[in-house]
């Protein structure tokens, strides 16, 4: 049997086990997946324990996952956002990635959403708007960030080189002529609230939001409202996840599976997913 798991601190919230599991099932890999939760000050040691034990992949969530790049191998997107959340532990040792970058980017695909040429506005500057950010840069988006702090911001976009960083009030203006809007803030999450004025949103607009719980966000209710397209925040958490899932069995990912068991599993798990209403994203 194969063993994968998740470490973070906490991961009670996760809802990677029945997603994967449900993945692992439609293939017929006799496989599990497993959370643990090692004290916060203990990444390197979770690691190698999980390799000595012999696990065949790890997902790695907060607060580990700036601790994992100084840990493993990590390739170039897991050094560009400045995080791993997938570890394979290969013969030349463990490796690091991020997926993050391509769960974005394959949601958006899934949606049929045109990346290259598109002017895109990014709201958020952690972890989640930088793999948000390099990914739709990437794809030939041009790139602005808005970010609460205004500093975080003007740093990402010099590193996003051509981008430009903002704070939050010029959203209107920034929102004017853009075709991609997306909440990477944790602004909505367990709360009715939204980071975007809703006047500012239009109907030539996609919108994504990076938060999953709830999944229908004030963000995403308003800006069916105005007409625009939504995507919600579980397409993005799907896409990450296939991306560790393919790492680890070098299997094509089954889509529809793994969506449905992660759907059925958010709409079963209601409850805020800590006491800080801080979510981890695996
Ligand atoms: P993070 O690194 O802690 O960054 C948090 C971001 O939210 C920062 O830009 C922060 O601004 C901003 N923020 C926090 N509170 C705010 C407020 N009250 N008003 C305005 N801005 C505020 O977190 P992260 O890892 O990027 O995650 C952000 C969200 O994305 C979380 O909800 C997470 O669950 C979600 N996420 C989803 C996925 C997915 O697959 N769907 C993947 C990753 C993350 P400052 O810089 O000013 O502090």
């Amino acid at each position: 049997m194969k063993v994968y798991g998740l470490i973070g601190n906490p991961v009670g919230h996760s809802l990677s086990p029945p997603m994967q599991e449900a993945g692992f099932d439609a293939i017929g890999l006799d496989a599990r997946y497993v959370t643990f939760e090692p004290p916060k000050e203990a990444a390197g040691e979770a690691i190698r324990a999980a390799e000595l034990l012999g696990l065949d992949g790890l997902n790695v969530t907060i607060p580990f996952k700036r601790d994992a790049l100084e840990l493993v191998e990590p390739d170039k997107p897991a050094r560009r956002i400045g995080a791993v959340n997938t570890i394979v532990f290969g013969s030349d040792g463990p490796s690091g990635h991020n997926t993050d970058l391509e769960g974005a980017i394959r949601a958006f695909e899934h949606h049929g959403v045109t990346l290259e040429g598109a002017n895109a506005v990014v709201v958020g500057a952690g972890g989640a708007g930088r793999a948000i950010a390099f990914g739709l840069v990437d794809r030939g988006a041009s790139v602005s960030i808005a970010n609460r702090t205004a500093s975080r911001a003007k740093a990402l976009a010099d590193e996003l080189g051509g981008g430009r960083g903002h704070p939050l009030d010029v959203l209107p203006a920034l929102l004017e002529n853009a075709d991609i809007l997306v909440n990477a803030t944790s602004v909505g999450m367990n709360s009715d609230e939204s980071v975007v004025p809703a006047t500012a949103l239009h109907d030539d607009l996609t919108v994504m939001d990076a938060v999953y719980r709830p999944l229908e966000t004030r963000l995403l209710r308003d800006a069916a409202a105005a007409g625009a397209q939504t995507i919600d925040g579980a397409w993005m958490l799907l896409y990450q996840g296939i991306g560790s899932f393919e790492r680890w069995t070098g299997a094509d990912a089954p889509i529809e599976e793994m969506n449905r068991a992660l759907r059925a599993q958010l709409a079963t798990v209601a409850e805020p997913s800590s006491p800080t209403g801080q979510g981890g994203d695996v």
